[in-house]
Formats: structure tokens, sequence, C-alpha cells
């Protein structure tokens, strides 16, 4: 009997009416003769509101009280998903993610999952029930209950899936899946059939936002993971290793369009270019185009160069656990570097803070900062071993008129930082430049 995971995120479970119907599309599963687990997130904006309401009550609510306060909110959701299935006929029991056996590390408000122990969600299959499981939550081992950050449904979701070595897990939303760019920038954006992990990491912001560990959990474990529209049948993303033969097996039981076709695995898989002959290079290698309007950079002027500079300076800003993107050095003649990076917006004023005080140690000349950028990258695991791609992407935004900031590579991403002012335009100059409204 094939296992199915499936998680309905908040939109999908925002009110009765909502809870019924998925309640019917999740029966129509099992009497298709599959087991399934559900997973949910809480209804609508719950997490929001309860956030907001906590903050009423204290400036800096307590990080225990917050991820219990928190985790009900999923518990309202799964008991009324639970009621709804049994009062459609169907034997159902609802776990909070402790009785599901979600072990966590203790970082409340972004714990980390540690191991499952899936023992009770396999009794209740096994005695013929769906079970619905409180998504994003889990217990320590000093039984404190923590959440897994916001949107972690997804993550609990694609855990169960690996721990019960599910056929599949499908993530169901309110949009219909992944596409080429964001389809409230790009108007002719088209939903990806399917894709890899890695390049789904890149593209998490595309159309359907999924928890980026999600993603990189699917990959580990080998999870695939089908993302798809609970308000309608149209067929939706598969997310799997993409071009390794199992995929047709992944796939089976999937509406027809998920399968993908032979011509679209030619396009993103390196493997199958062989078989193209003179098309080769025709062939589209790009698969999305990735945008965040979050991006500062920081820029550092004339450092003595000297070892360890870049670690005095970033260690700072790891500990006080703010990402740094795009890195760039360069050393001129005179014995002295600037160095500048990108920071998130919200984290710049910190960032600066750290920075300014470890500048003044390392004898720098002074710290910019500046707000308002963007970045904007080509995703793709087909530009792996291809040269032309940069040029092509630099030419593009050139003949729009957008200057390049800072230039950043991975083997199957290409970002400029621009201005921000210009990057809802670069991305549709990229997405119409390398023809992905084209299939
Ligand atoms: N309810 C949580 C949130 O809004 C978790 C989730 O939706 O996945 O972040
Ligand atoms: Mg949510």
């Amino acid at each position: 009997m094939p296992l199915i995971v499936q998680k309905y995120g908040g939109s999908s479970v925002a009110d009765a009416e909502r809870i019924i119907n998925v309640a019917k599309r999740i029966g129509a599963v099992q009497k298709s003769g599959a087991a399934v687990v559900v997973v949910v997130s809480a209804m609508g904006d719950t997490t929001d509101e309860l956030i907001e309401l906590a903050h009423t009550i204290s400036h800096e609510p307590h990080a225990r009280e917050m991820d219990l306060l928190l985790s009900t909110g999923e518990l309202v959701s799964s008991t009324l998903l639970t009621m709804a299935l049994r009062e459609l006929g169907h034997e159902a029991i609802s776990l909070s993610g402790p009785q599901a056996g979600i072990r966590t590390d203790t970082s409340f408000g972004r714990a980390r999952i540690s191991r499952i122990e899936p023992a009770r969600v396999r009794r209740e299959l096994d005695a013929g029930r769906i079970v619905v499981v409180a998504g994003f939550q889990g217990i320590t081992a000093e039984d404190d209950i923590t959440t897994l950050g916001r949107g972690g449904s997804d993550t609990t979701a694609v855990a169960i899936a690996a721990a019960l070595q599910a056929d599949r897990c499908e993530i169901y939303t309110d949009v219909e899946g992944i596409y080429t760019a964001d389809p409230r920038i790009v108007s002719g954006a088209r939903k990806i059939d399917e894709v890899g992990y890695e390049e789904m990491l890149e593209l998490a912001s595309l159309g359907a936002k999924m928890h980026p560990r999600s993603i990189e959990l699917g990959g580990v474990y080998r999870v695939p993971i089908y993302v798809a529209s609970s308000f309608s049948d149209t067929p939706g993303t598969l997310i799997h290793a993409v071009g390794n033969g199992p995929a047709d097996a992944f796939a089976a039981g999937l509406p027809t369009a998920a399968k993908p076709e032979p011509e679209h695995i030619t396009a993103i898989s390196p493997s199958a270019e062989f078989q193209t002959g003179n098309q080769m290079e025709d062939r589209i290698k790009v698969t999305g185009i990735a945008y965040n309007a979050n991006v500062a950079k920081i820029t550092v002027q004339s450092v003595p160069d000297r070892p360890g500079l870049a670690a005095a300076l970033f260690e700072p800003l790891a500990e006080a656990s703010i990402s740094v993107d795009t890195i760039v050095q360069n050393t001129g003649g005179d014995k002295s570097t600037d160095i500048s990076f990108t920071v998130s917006r919200t984290d710049l004023p910190a960032a600066v803070r750290l920075v300014e005080g470890m500048a003044q140690q390392l004898g720098a000349a002074g710290v910019v900062s500046s707000a308002g950028l963007a970045a904007v990258s080509i995703v793709g695991s087909g530009m792996q071993n291809t040269p032309g791609y940069a040029s092509r992407m630099f030419r593009l935004l050139a003949n729009g008129g957008v200057n390049i900031d800072m230039i950043t590579t991975s083997e199957i991403r290409i970002s400029c930082i621009i201005d921000e002012s210009q990057g809802r335009d670069a991305v549709r100059l990229l997405h119409e430049g390398f023809q992905l409204d084209r299939s």
C-alpha cells in the first residue's frame, strides 16, 4: 500500500468550510488505496495573531512561553480537521508534534528536528487510520515544546515522510506550484513541471514559498515533493532528483502533466544533453529567475591587508546570527583592501554596528553602507558546464540600462546585486532574454 504524506498550509484550512473541503480531498486519497499522514499549518493568520497578542502583553515575550503559545495554532487546525474527517465517516486521529515523536534541539523559535520516533504514527496507520499531525512543532529532551521557525510545517511534513519512508510528500498551498519567475512580477511566468532539489533551494521564493529546510531534507533523504494547489486539481510542480531514472516511479499516481516529458528532462538534465545533437546549444538551461529585494551592502574601506582580516570581520556577525551573502574582496597595489558584502536589509543596523567596532580595531579608513539593493539571479543546473551564461546575463542587463554592483556565482546560479529601483525590470528582461516564457 503506498504511503503518502500530505501537508495543507494555513490558507487551505483558513475556515470551517475549507477544512471540510480538505477533509474530502484526504478521504478520496485514502479511498484510492493509500495510507495517509496529513500535516497541517495553523488556520489562516493564526500564528501572526498569536504573536501580536503576545506582544500586547510583553515587550519581549519569553521564548519558551512563546513557542508553547504558537504551538496551539496547529493543535486547533489538526483537531478540527480530524473531526471533519470523522464526520465524513473516516477513521482518523490527530497527534501533536510530540505525540508524533518529533524531537528537536532547544532553540526556541527556530528549533531543528533531531530525530523522529515514528512508532505511534505507524501504529495508527496500521489500525487503518488517517493520521493528522500538528505541523511546526516538536519537543526537546527536557519535554519543552518548540517551534521550527515560520513556515516550518513544510519541514515537519518532509521529515515525517523521510522517517516513514513514504512514497512521496505532497505540499498543498494556495498557488499552483513553482514558477520560472515571480508571477506577480512577470506576467509570462510559466509553471515548472519538475525541478531538482538544489535548483529548488535557489528558487524557493518563486510561486509557492517553501520552508528552505524542507527542500534540504528532501534532498538528503530523497523524498519526492509535489507542490500544488489545494483549491484546484491543476497539476503542480514535482521536486525530485531530476534525471536520475527513478523519477517516473516517484511520479506514478500524480496528475499526468506532473510526469516529466522526455523533452523537458532534456532541458534541465546535463546528462541528457548528448542525445540532443545539434540542438544542444539552443537548449534553455536556465530554469528560473530568482529575485530578492531585501538586500543591503556594507563596505569596509582600505583595511590593512593581512591574514585574519576577514575572519575578524565576519566572526562577530556569525555570533550575532547575521547571515552574510555576497562577499567581494579586492586587494589593490598599496597593501590595503576593500571588503564589501551583503546582508538582509533587516539585519543592516545591527551589522553596521558590529562592523564599525571591528573596522576601527583593524585600522580601516571607514565603513559605508547602502540599503536599497536587490539580488537578481539566473538559476539552472544545466548551466554548470556551459560557458556563456554569465556574459549573456550581463549583456541583457546592460542593454536594459541596469548597472551591476556586485556579482557572485555558484555552480547552478549567477547573481547580480543591482539597485532595487531596477529590480523588477531586470527580472522581466532576464525572463524574456533567456526565453523562459516559451516552453
Ligand atoms: N503556522 C506557522 C507559521 O505561520 C507554521 C506554518 O505555517 O508552516 O509560520
Ligand atoms: Mg503559515
